[in-house]
């Protein structure tokens, strides 16, 4: 897998996830994802990308300000 911007190669790691909702934000810990070394751009594979729109749908049920999920957890 490659960067998309730089074209180099990227590395499997994990990042945190915060997702701006306007009246919430969410934060999602422990994603695992490809960033790129050099430009700490971030690519998660297509599952990944699935569950975390899944727990930031689900955070918005929670009425919370903000929301702190941990990925490794989550169900
Ligand atoms: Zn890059």
């Amino acid at each position: 897998m490659m960067c998309l911007k730089c074209g180099i190669a990227v590395e499997k790691g994990f990042t945190t996830s915060v997702t701006d909702l306007g009246d919430c934000l969410v934060i999602i810990r422990n994603v695992p994802c490809f960033k790129c070394a050099e430009c700490d751009e971030v690519t998660y594979t297509a599952d990944v990308a699935w569950r975390l729109e899944k727990m930031i749908e689900a955070s918005k049920n929670l009425l919370q300000d903000i929301s702190i999920i941990d990925y490794a957890k989550a169900s």
